[in-house]
Formats: C-alpha cells, structure tokens, sequence
C-alpha cells in the first residue's frame, strides 16, 4: 500500500508539471487533491489567489469521468474553461449564452467520456433537460465554486444554490462533493455544511491573514481632496478605486483624470468592448487606476496592485475583504484604505427596502457589522480575522489603529457588570438588548422577560449605549463572549468569561472613533 501511495504522489506531481507546468503544491493543495481522489466530501475555505482551482481541475484529470463543477458567474466560467483548454485539457461549460446545437455537442462529449470538466451555471443545472442528461453522464465529482452562495447569511445569496444537494442526489449514484469559497463566517460555514449535507466533510481551511495589506478608515470628509492626493502620492502605481454606483465611478475616473492620473472606469453599463479595454490596459500598465464598481476584480489576476480604495462604504466585511484581498497579490505591500460614513450605511440601507424580509434583516446585520468595523478603534486586522472565526492574539502593528492608537482606559469593573448582564439574561440576547439592560432603560421587552428585576439592570447607566455596544464587541473580540452559531446576533459567555467573572484582572479597552469629533479638529 505504501508503495501504490508513493506512486500515486508522484504521479500528482508528475501530472501538475505536465498539464499546468507548476512545479511544486502549493500549501495543502495536495492534502485536498488526495482527499477528493479518494472519494470523501471536501470543503475548501482560503483566501482568493490561494489555488483553490487546482484543487478540483487536478483530480478531475485523474479520476474517470467528468467532474462537474458549479459556478455562478459565466463571465469567469469561459475565462476558466479557455484557461484549461489551453493546457491541453478538455474542459466544457453549460450556460445559456450557447446555442441549443452547441448544448447538444457539449452534451455528446460529455456522456462519449470525452470531457475532463464541464462547467455549469446553476439556472442550467436546474432545468429538467439538464438533470436528464447529467443522469447518463459518468460523473467523476461535483465541485461548487464560491460555495457561500448557498447561504442566506454570506454576502452574495443565490437561491439556486439551494438546490444542489437535491440534484445531486437525484443522480442516483453517490457523487462525493467539494465545496470551495474564499468567504465564510463561521456561520456561513455552517451553513454550507449543513445544507449540502456533508457534516462528514474534510475542512481544509487555511488562514486569511494577509500580512502585507495595511487596513485604514477615514471619515468620508473632503473625500474627493484626499482621493486625488493619496493617489498622486502613489505615482505611476496601480491601483483599484471602488464606487458603488456607475455614476460615481464615471465620475472618479473623470476627477482623476483632469488630476493627470492615469484611470479609466469599468461598469457592467459599459459597452462590453470598452469594457475589455479597459480592464485590458489596466493589465497591461498603460493605465494605472481603474475606478470600478465591485463587479470589477473577480477572477482578475494583475499581481502588482498596491493600493484598493473603497470611496464609499462597502455593503458588508465580506465584500470589503474579497475587493481589498485583490492588492498586494505578490507579496509587496498593498494599502487598502475606506472611506467610511453613518450616511453610507443609512443609503444602503434604503436600497435593501424591497427585498424579502429575511434577506432584508441579514443585509441590515451585515450593514451594521461594517458600520461597527470602521467605528472600532481596535487593531482592523483582529477584528477582520476575528469576522472570519479566526483569532489573533496580539495588536498587528500595520494598521490605522495600531499606527495610531487611541487612549485605552481601565475597564476591569465594567467588563465584569458587562459580563454578568449576559449570563444574567439567559444568554438569550443580542449586544443591544444587554446593553439596554445595563442602563437601566426600558421597554417591552424588557418588561416583557422581567429583566428590569435583574441585579445587573441600571448597573451601567453612568455609560451611554454606544460605550456598551463597543465594550462588549472587543470583549466579544478578546474571547471572553461568544456568538452563537445557531442564533445569529446572540450572544453567550465563554468559559474565559466565567473566570473573569470569578477571579477579574485589569483589562484595558478603547473608546471608539468619534469621526465627527476628528474632523472637527482637522478643521480648526
Ligand atoms: P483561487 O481560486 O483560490 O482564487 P486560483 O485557483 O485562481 O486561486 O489560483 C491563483 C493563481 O495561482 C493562478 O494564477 C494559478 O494558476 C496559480 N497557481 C495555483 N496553484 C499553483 C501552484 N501549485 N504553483 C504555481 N502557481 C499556482
Ligand atoms: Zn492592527
């Protein structure tokens, strides 16, 4: 067995060099492109750029028959299938910007065992003529590309998602899965665990730290002022500027151009040539700033990108972190800076007014996580890892916070009334409503679960409800609360928490950032 398993590696190796030309894994490909040859469910989770791809393109070639991988973006499909075709290696996709006869060859290819991978988009996969045909296939596995689409509480939510395991199982034979995002929550994570049914899963996960990326947040003030002179201090660099509407991005690119910076904008309402140029000379350095909206970047893979700016503020942590994940991709320093303001948030807010509730609850939550993100004036790169499960111990060091920190202040006897209120209400509750709690305010639903006859309730009401808020979020952060996975926006004491409880030490917090206040003083 031992010598089949050296054969095999080499022959892993044997085949990366031929078909891609890359002569080393990188990181635990190889763990995963075993795991899936072998047949067990796989789930994925690293950061963009990580080599997610190979991790299926690989073992597709081994194994017999087609893997099918889900992907829900048909721009990036044809990029991906052009890509392997001209590796030499027989790779389809299935969307509706084919033909009925260019369907049905792809569809002949396929059942003759001919196609290594065949891309599909999920409104394809569940068309009845696609499940018939999927049945006579040979199905080697099935890959779900940007699998946080099948969660209601990711960014991205696509409801056909949903309905993969089902077609999956009415395949009839067993099909091992695997999954891959760069974006997961813990709950997100969850999620998709549970809903393709593969609790059994292997999780390769791997950190998304990325340590030559420097985080800051400035107040949306005199932004267009300080747009043109960070760019210019950054001459002849390349970079991304992030608007969330096409006017605005017609707009930057036009200031920066007046500017004598070199920037083009890009927008799905362009006229899809220009599009391409300009995307292309970007590429190419024969422009140095793109001002794109956020469809601009996904599967782009331009190295030397050292700066990402978000000139408004991003609809949630997730996006934020895929858009500045593309700077600094070799490894040099990228700086990623947000202009941030309450307004931003209250505007984004207005357009999620008529989605379904649910979804509509779930943006408000992401909304209010973005806000609380640029408001915090702890280390960014803690809370970001911290928002993706992850924990970091120390202060980073590279980031606006560290750089330049605010005054901490001595929190030992508010952190234990803090931590008391939770265990208090049951740790049924949000941040909110502990709050609420503490200062002794009141309404219905305090009333309600008799919370007014807590010990703790008005303990607190020396502080107002944005210095508990903050408190209990970097409490959150230093682990001594947790978020329940099962209830979003609960949360629970951990048993650091208890211990502090019993036995409290010095514990050193920081106010949030009063943006108003600093621009005041910028003014004067
Ligand atoms: P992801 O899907 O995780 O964002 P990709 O699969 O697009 O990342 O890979 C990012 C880049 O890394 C691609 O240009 C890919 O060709 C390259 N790459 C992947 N694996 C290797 C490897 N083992 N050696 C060298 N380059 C690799
Ligand atoms: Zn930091």
């Amino acid at each position: 067995a031992v010598k089949i398993q050296v054969k095999q590696e080499a022959d892993l190796k044997g085949k990366l060099k031929e078909v891609f030309g890359y002569g080393q894994f990188r990181g635990v490909q190889e763990d995963i492109i075993q795991n899936v040859i072998r047949g067990n469910n796989t789930f994925v989770i690293m950061p963009t750029g990580a080599g997610k791809s190979l991790c299926y393109q690989l073992p597709a070639l081994v194994l017999p028959g087609t893997a099918i991988v889900i992907s829900p973006l048909i721009a990036l499909m044809k990029n991906q299938v052009d890509q392997l075709n001209a590796f030499g290696v027989n790779a389809q996709f299935l969307n509706s910007t084919l033909s009925k006869s260019e369907m049905n060859k792809v569809k002949k290819d396929v059942i003759s065992g001919e196609v290594k991978l065949l891309y599909v988009a999920p409104e394809s996969l569940t068309k009845e003529e696609t499940i018939e045909f999927l049945q006579k296939a040979t199905i080697s596995f099935v890959a779900i590309d940007e699998a946080h689409c099948i969660s209601e509480w990711g960014h991205d939510f696509r409801p056909e998602y949903r309905k993969i395991r089902s077609i999956i199982d009415g395949l009839g034979v067993q099909v091992p899965v695997i999954a891959l995002t760069a974006t997961a929550t813990p709950k997100v994570q969850q999620d998709i665990q549970k809903n393709l049914q593969m609790d059994d899963a292997s999780v390769f996960k791997t950190s998304f730290n990325r340590t030559n990326l420097y985080y800051e947040v400035r107040p949306k003030h005199n932004t267009k002022k300080q747009l043109i002179q960070y760019v210019k201090q950054r001459k002849g660099l390349a970079g991304i500027v992030y608007c969330l509407s096409r006017k605005k991005v017609e707009e930057i690119a036009e200031l920066l151009r007046v500017n004598d910076v070199r920037a083009l904008p890009y927008h799905a309402g362009l006229d899809p040539h220009v599009r391409m140029a300009n995307q292309d000379a970007f590429l190419n350095e024969d422009c140095d700033v793109i001002v794109a909206t956020i469809a601009f970047g996904m599967g782009i893979d331009k190295p030397d990108v050292r700066f990402v700016i978000h000139f408004d503020t991003p609809k949630s942590i997730e996006g934020y972190y895929q858009e500045t994940g593309r700077g600094g991709r070799d490894g040099l320093e990228g700086d990623c800076l947000m202009f941030y303001s309450y307004d931003d948030i209250v505007k984004l807010e207005k357009f999620n007014k008529d989605k379904p509730v649910t979804e509509r609850d779930n943006s408000k939550l992401l909304l209010q996580e973005m806000a609380n993100y640029a408001d915090s004036a702890v280390c960014r790169r803690k809370q970001l890892l911290h928002y993706f499960g992850e924990s970091y111990p120390t202060d980073c060091g590279f980031c606006d916070n560290c750089k330049h920190p605010r005054a901490r202040f001595e929190a030992k006897n508010e952190v234990v009334m803090a931590l008391k209120a939770v265990v208090q209400t049951e740790e049924r509750f949000g941040l909110d409503h502990i709050g609420t709690v503490l200062m002794g305010m009141n309404n219905p639903h305090v009333e309600s679960y008799g919370h007014d006859q807590l010990p703790v309730y008005g303990q607190g009401k020396d502080h107002d409800a944005q210095f508990w808020h903050s408190l209990l979020r970097q409490v959150l952060l230093a682990g001594y609360l947790e978020k329940d996975i099962e209830n979003f926006g609960v949360i629970k004491i951990s048993q650091k928490g208890i211990d502090f409880i019993e036995n409290p030490h010095s514990i050193k917090l920081t106010q949030d950032h009063n943006y108003e206040e600093e621009v005041k003083e910028e003014q004067e």
